[in-house]
């Protein structure tokens, strides 16, 4: 009897600092609690901030780059080294799926923003991982829309994972602060009410949030994987939040696991 093939959750984790690859803390410790939680993935396709291109496109090589996308810190970071394999077969699937032009472009691999994270979910690089742009001309509603269309793939056993930040402000952050702004805690707390309530059109229309949203980022890239996500997730889904917090002042970590 052929092995069944488990329905994986979507899930969108606030990855924050790249030092998080190699610190031990309470945000670590909650995605390798979610790893545990969730059925093991046949394949990743992972959503990061990091690769915010003009148009869409994907990664089908067989075992993908580590790409070292964040600079000035110290050497230890560098000398992380996750390498999973890829999966070309399933990037075919993945652009068969999206009804917009989805290039290929192996220039790119695994950037940190996925590997920050997958290597504390899973130390082993045992589950094949490709990437998905983001493309930075499109509306955010063409990311939710994308989302969608992938949905489909966590019935092959692919886990989508969106990796950012709800909030993400690098230039009011303050490294030394372990909560939030006032703007920045009210901006979550009006996506994590949209999210739960399943108003999801809320959350693509985020300025209606008002002057939190103006300060909550100043480019969507680590916000626009969360639609991918809320694209990907089904009617039937619960929603688990973890690692709900802000922290450096302008940086949420507040997690979101659909399944
Ligand atoms: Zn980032």
């Amino acid at each position: 009897m052929a092995n069944a093939i488990n329905t994986m959750p979507a899930l969108f984790v606030g990855h924050g600092s790249p030092m998080n690859a190699i610190e031990d803390n309470e945000f670590t410790r909650g995605w390798e609690k979610i790893a545990l939680q969730i059925p093991k993935p046949k394949a990743i396709l992972s959503i990061s901030a990091h690769w915010y291109t003009e148009g869409t496109m994907i990664t089908d090589a067989p075992q993908p780059k580590m790409v070292y996308d964040m600079y000035g810190f110290p050497d230890a970071l560098y000398e992380v080294v996750y390498r999973p394999k890829g999966a070309p077969e399933l990037a075919q699937l993945a652009k068969t799926l999206i009804t917009k032009e989805v290039k290929i472009d192996n220039s790119w691999g695994c950037d940190h923003g996925t590997w920050s994270v997958l290597s504390k979910m899973y130390p082993e690089a045992d589950i094949p991982v490709f990437q998905l742009s983001i493309d930075g001309n499109a509306s955010a509603e063409s990311q939710f829309k994308i989302g969608q269309e992938i949905s489909a793939l966590r019935d092959q056993g692919i886990l989508i994972f969106g990796s950012g930040n709800i909030v993400h402000n690098l230039s009011r952050v303050s490294w030394e602060m372990e909560s939030g702004y006032p703007w920045a805690v009210e901006f979550d707390d009006y996506i994590k009410d949209n999210i739960i309530i399943k108003q999801y059109e809320n959350v693509i229309n985020y300025k209606t949030a008002g002057e939190s949203s103006q300060l909550a980022f100043y480019t969507p890239d680590h916000f626009y994987p969360l639609l991918y996500v809320l694209g990907a997730a089904k009617e039937d889904d619960q929603v688990t939040v973890f690692n709900d917090s802000c922290t450096m002042g302008s940086m949420s970590m507040t997690s979101y696991l659909f399944n």
